[in-house]
C-alpha cells in the first residue's frame, strides 16, 4: 500500500499516517518526492484497508501496490532513484564508472590505482578484502587488512570505495572502510546478509544473481529496502547459459524492463559478464546505450601478475582510452560521465 499526501500536507499531518501505519503493526517508509510525500507501507501479509488512510487529514489517496517488490517498485516510487556521494551523484542524467582490482593485493597496488583512478576522473575505487573464490585453495582476500589498505586510499586521494561484504561477521568493518557495500552475484539470496545490510547506512550494490530472474532480483533489492536502507545500486553481471565463447552471458536485455519495474539506478559489470578484457569496452558502451547508470569495471596496474581475475581486467591505458570514450559519447545517451 501507498499512501499518497496532497502537496500542501504539513508535517504534522504526515506524521499522523505514520503512527496510524505502525499503529496496525506495519513499517512505514516515508518518501518524500518533487512535489508531494508518499509513505510506503510494508509488514502486511493481507491486504490493508485503504479506508483507515483515506479519512485522514492531508492524504490524498492509497493505492495497492501490485507488484510484490513494493518499496523497490516504480508504483511505489515514479522517480529515478539519485544517490548523492561527496564524489558525486549516481542516477539519472549521469554515467559512473566504478573501476579496480578484483582484489586488493597489496597497499602499494591500491593506492597507485587509486591516484590513477582520481587522475583519470574516476571517483569510485572498487576492489575485494573479501573474496568469493569457487575454489578453497584459490587466493581469498586480505581481509580486514585489505579494508584498511581502501580506507588508506580513501583518506589519501578522496576516492570513494566499493568493497564486497561477504558474511554478517565483518558487516560493521565493512560499512565503516567503505563508501557502498558491494553483495556479490553468489550471496543475492543470501537472506541474512540482506536484511543485515538493510541496517547499514551506506549504500548497496547488489549484484545479480547467476541464475536470478528480473523478479528474484528485485525482491533481493526488497529485502534490503525493507530495513530501511533505501540506497541500492542494482548490478548486472552475466548469467549462467550454455554458451562457452565468454564467462557469463552478459544480459543488457535485462536493463529496459528492470527500468520500467523499478526506479533503482542499474549498473553493468562488463568484466565478469565477458571473462575477457578485449570484450570490456564494447559492452561498457552497450550499456551506456541499454539505459545503464553507470559501469563496473576490473582494472588493474599489470593485469597479467593480478591474483584474481587478470584476464577480464583492463591495463591501465585501456581504462583511460573507455573512460574517454564514454565521457564523449555519453551526452549523446543525454547523461555526463559523473
Ligand atoms: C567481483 O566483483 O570481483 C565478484 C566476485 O563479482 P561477482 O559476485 O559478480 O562474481
Ligand atoms: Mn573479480
Amino acid at each position: 500500500m501507498l499512501v499518497v499526501m496532497q502537496s500542501h500536507a504539513a508535517d504534522s499531518e504526515i506524521a499522523r499516517v505514520v503512527e496510524v501505519i505502525k499503529g496496525q503493526g506495519l513499517t512505514p517508509h516515508v518518501m518524500p518526492g518533487a512535489t508531494r510525500t508518499a509513505i510506503g507501507i510494508t509488514g502486511n501479509t493481507g491486504a490493508v484497508n485503504k479506508a483507515l488512510f483515506e479519512v485522514l487529514p492531508g492524504v490524498e489517496e492509497a493505492i495497492r501496490v501490485t507488484k510484490p517488490y513494493k518499496l523497490a517498485s516504480r508504483e511505489m516510487k515514479r522517480d529515478d532513484t539519485s544517490i548523492a556521494f561527496p564524489q558525486g551523484t549516481v542516477g539519472p542524467r549521469t554515467f559512473t564508472v566504478v573501476a579496480g582490482p578484483c582484489s586488493v593485493e597489496n597497499e602499494a597496488m591500491v593506492l597507485r590505482t587509486a591516484e590513477f583512478l582520481v587522475s583519470i576522473g574516476v571517483k569510485f575505487l572498487r576492489a575485494g578484502a573479501f573474496k568469493p573464490r569457487t575454489s578453497p585453495y584459490a587466493f581469498q582476500g586480505m581481509g580486514t587488512e585489505g579494508l584498511r589498505i581502501l580506507a588508506k586510499a580513501r583518506e589519501r586521494t578522496g576516492i570513494a570505495i566499493v568493497t564486497e561484504l561477504m558474511d554478517t561477521e565483518y558487516a560493521s568493518e565493512v560499512e565503516e572502510a567503505s563508501d557502498v557495500i558491494q553483495i556479490g552475484t553468489r550471496n543475492m539470496q543470501n537472506f541474512s546478509l540482506l536484511k543485515r545490510v538493510g541496517q547499514c547506512r551506506k549504500p548497496v550494490l547488489l549484484k545479480r544473481g547467476m541464475s536470478a530472474t528480473l523478479d528474484d532480483w528485485l525482491m533481493a533489492a526488497e529485502y534490503v529496502m525493507a530495513g530501511g536502507n533505501y540506497q541500492v545500486v542494482l548490478c548486472e553481471r552475466g548469467v549462467r547459459t550454455f554458451s562457452d565463447h565468454s564467462r557469463n552471458t552478459l544480459d543488457l536485455g535485462v536493463i529496459p524492463p528492470a527500468k520500467a519495474l523499478t526506479h533503482l539506478p542499474i549498473f553493468v559489470d562488463p568484466s565478469h559478464g565477458t571473462g575477457k578484457r578485449a570484450y570490456v569496452p564494447s559492452m561498457s558502451l552497450a550499456s551506456l546505450a541499454a539505459g545503464a547508470d553507470g559501469i563496473l569495471v576490473e582494472a588493474h596496474p599489470e593485469p597479467d601478475k593480478a591474483m584474481s581475475d587478470g584476464a577480464q581486467s583492463l591495463d591501465f591505458p585501456g581504462l583511460k582510452a573507455l573512460v574517454e570514450r564514454l565521457r564523449d559519447l555519453a551526452p549523446a545517451f543525454g547523461r555526463t560521465l559523473a
